[in-house]
């Protein structure tokens, strides 16, 4: 009987089941569309989010948003946004500062390519546009670390263009929607199609960022809360009984771990080396203690003697572990098995980095760091309070 009903809602509801194939625009009647439209507006006008970002039109601090919120969650990038928008308040101000100003106002929030791309597209806009943030669709996407959700994202909150957004709330929202039968990875070119399809070109502006808070507040990824969800009675998922098993996911290969040796290096004036990563690739321009992978079968000891030789040209002797530190990055986690070291002889030189430097203690605030290497500076100033 249940089972009756449910057919029956789903042919009620005017939004049908997507499989590859299909071809969105044809199969959404235009009195759905509406619907779908209004009743999220009006859920919005009530339930929306009041966010720092969106007080703004500035295109500037929108983009930063944009840019902050890729892979962090809201809670987390409001202090930093605030933060950053106090150290750098205009485009300009960000295209002219140096890049380790910038690494460092965004140290702790992760992925630094961002933070190197913010910079590098700021000089890009001063230089190509003028200093002008570009209202062209083609010219957003252009910039650097912007693809085309981050540049309808901006579009759309900063001019209301009617520019659609995929990110992955409203991924996940439209999947249960139309109760995609194959993952979103698969599906792109029609949930683009969709997202483009639903969009209000009448409220762009509120469109997009009311499905991005019913993904984010309602339909959430493990249990998503229908009963307050405006598109309830448009869900094939919710009529299915399936919206918890919606997205269909790829199944993933276990993240693999990485153990890396890594030195803290002392002279005999009480400094410690540090060295700057390649501007390029994961962490590229932050500083850290330099180290590197241990080599199957090589003691933790040995493979941070054989990284110093090879990175900096120096002999140096292992003392005693100062602390170990786990992290997760997006693709592999890694431990890092930290041990006092003493300078023995050779002219370090920065042979697979960018740049080294003997630093006090007291001075590494000041330099840029990644998340995990935080902790090693905690355990050495607790170590010299001790
Ligand atoms: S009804 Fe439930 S599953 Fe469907 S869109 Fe709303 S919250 Fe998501």
């Amino acid at each position: 009987m249940r089972q009756q009903n449910k057919r029956a809602s789903l042919s009620q509801t005017g939004v049908s089941e997507l499989t590859s194939t299909d071809s969105v625009s044809d199969r959404l009647p235009s009195s759905v569309i509406s619907a779908l439209r209004s009743t999220l507006l009006n859920w919005y006008s009530e339930q929306g989010r009041d966010l720092p970002w969106r007080r703004s039109r500035d295109p500037y601090a929108i983009w930063v948003s944009e840019i902050m919120l890729q892979q962090t969650q809201v809670k987390t990038v409001i202090p930093y946004y605030d933060r950053w928008l106090t150290q750098f308040p205009t485009l300009q101000a960000l295209a002219s500062a140096e890049q380790q100003q910038v690494l460092k106002v965004w140290q702790g929030l992760g992925y630094y390519a961002r933070a190197r791309n913010l910079h590098r597209a700021a000089q890009e806009i001063v230089s190509k546009h003028n200093g002008n943030f570009p209202t062209d669709l083609k010219a957003v996407i252009s910039l650097s670390g912007v693809g085309r959700t981050t540049a309808g994202g901006i579009l759309s909150a900063a001019f209301d263009q009617p520019t659609s957004i995929l990110d992955g709330n409203v991924k996940r929202v439209l999947a249960r929607l139309v109760a995609l039968a194959i993952p979103t990875k698969r599906a792109i070119a029609h949930l683009w199609q969709l997202s483009e399809v639903l969009l209000d070109p009448a409220h762009p502006r509120d469109f997009n960022q009311a499905w991005m808070d019913l993904g984010a507040t309602v339909c959430l990824p493990r249990n998503p809360l229908c009963d307050r969800c405006p598109w309830q009675t448009y869900c094939r998922a919710y009529i299915q009984g399936i919206q918890t098993e919606l997205p269909m996911t790829e199944t993933r290969p276990p993240i693999p771990r990485k153990m890396i040796g890594v030195a803290v290096i002392w002279n005999d004036a009480g400094q410690i080396l540090i060295d700057r990563r390649k501007p390029e690739g994961l962490l590229g321009g932050m500083w850290e203690f330099p180290g590197g992978k241990v080599e199957p079968g090589e003691t933790i000891p040995a493979c941070i003697q054989r990284e110093i030789q090879e990175e900096l040209g120096i002999e140096i002797e292992v003392g005693d572990r100062l602390i170990v530190v786990d992290h997760t990055y997006s693709h592999f986690h890694v431990t890092l098995n930290v041990h006092h070291c003493k300078h023995l002889s050779g002219e370090p030189q920065a042979i697979e980095c960018d740049e080294i430097r003997w630093v006090e203690l007291t001075d590494l605030d000041s330099y840029p760091f990644p998340k995990a290497n935080l902790q090693i500076i905690e355990a050495l100033k607790r170590g010299k309070e001790s």
